[in-house]
């Protein structure tokens, strides 16, 4: 199969989205921005070998390609509208294809994106999405917006997909059920769009989980100028995971905290709207958790019920540290 080839046949499909003038085909695209709306732009990479494995299957991995970009968006209560797509692949096989771009287009229209340009080379297995979203003007969740005595928050469960991965590194293993669902988690992140967008009126500072909790974090309390003490103990995560006794503490915590592609997202908000958060988090149909408080302190302090202070020993993933 040829890159033409590809392009006609996989890549032209049908989308109907009214803010598209132009689509595939052209030298560029062109989308006219609905008016009273802000666009946000984002680019999120995965390389083969780094962020997945090259026998992936192929439906995972076109999940995985867009909803970490989705999750930039959800992460700034902003929906996503526009996608581009570049790929690098050894070679163009037609099964694998296939796959890919059915399970690429049922994401995309899950949750209303137009697949509207990218480009395609022979490589070694690259895939980045740029996401182009939309926020109403000036109300985007932002990492500077956090505030002294702000609630901290995060959705749905952390350390599912670190656990996962241990388990391919031989470094734990897990019963085969448990692995189940933190392999799940590791493949297929569910974007929290839908809480993002409620959160606007609500949150004051979001940031998504990408690389570890506590490195993530901490991008806020820079941003924002502040500290912030979190709970450990609160910390949501799956029960077999956190009350087993086969994993040491110190293996816990680097899932929960410092393990990575969770796709969930930490957000802070005044303590005044507890309740409507969690009305909003039961519309969005996603699960909301607050571990901790933001502080004047300008540093990160991890402690558990009984009052101790933890160390981590890492703070996240860095592909240079
Ligand atoms: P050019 O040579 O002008 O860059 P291409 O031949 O690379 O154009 O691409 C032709 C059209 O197909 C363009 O609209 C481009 O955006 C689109 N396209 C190419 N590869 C992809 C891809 N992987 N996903 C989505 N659109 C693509
Ligand atoms: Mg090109």
């Amino acid at each position: 199969m040829t890159e033409f080839d590809f392009i006609q046949q996989y890549l032209h499909r049908q989308q109907q989205d009214n803010e598209l003038v132009l689509g595939i085909g052209d030298d560029a695209a062109i989308v006219r921005p609905r008016s009273g709306y802000d666009l946000h732009f984002s680019t999120d990479m995965l390389v083969g070998g780094t962020h997945f494995f090259t026998d992936v299957a192929p439906e995972d991995l076109a999940h995985k390609v867009l909803a970490v970009n989705f999750s930039d968006m959800a992460a700034m209560g902003a929906t996503p509208r526009w996608a581009l797509l570049s790929v690098a692949l050894p070679e163009l096989k037609q099964d694998w294809l296939t796959a890919f771009c059915d399970a690429l287009f049922a994401l995309a229209r899950r949750f209303g994106v137009t697949l509207i340009g990218g480009d395609t080379t022979k490589g070694n297995w690259v895939f980045n999405v740029t996401i182009i979203g939309e926020t109403p003007r000036q109300h985007a969740l932002r990492r500077d917006a956090a505030q002294l005595g702000d609630d901290i928050w995060v959705t749905g469960l952390l350390g599912l997909a670190a656990a996962a991965l241990d388990v391919y590194l031989h470094k734990t293993s897990l019963p085969a059920a448990v692995f189940a669902q933190c392999e799940a988690k590791r493949l297929r992140p569910e974007p929290r769009v839908a809480l993002g967008k409620e959160l606007l009126s609500l949150a004051h500072a979001a940031q998504d989980i990408s690389d570890g909790l506590a490195q993530d974090i901490n991008h806020i309390l820079k941003a924002s100028n502040v500290g912030a003490t979190i709970n450990v103990d609160l910390i949501p995560s799956l029960p077999d995971l956190r009350l087993s006794d086969a994993f040491l503490p110190a293996q816990l915590y680097h899932w929960l905290l410092a393990g990575g592609d969770d796709y969930e997202l930490v957000f802070t908000a005044a303590p005044s709207q507890r309740e409507a958060i969690m009305a909003a988090a039961n519309r969005a149909t996603t699960s909301v958790t607050k571990i901790g408080t933001i502080t004047a302190g300008r540093e990160l302090q991890l402690i558990n019920h009984a009052g101790n202070v933890i160390q981590l020993q890492h703070q996240g993933f860095d592909h240079f540290g």
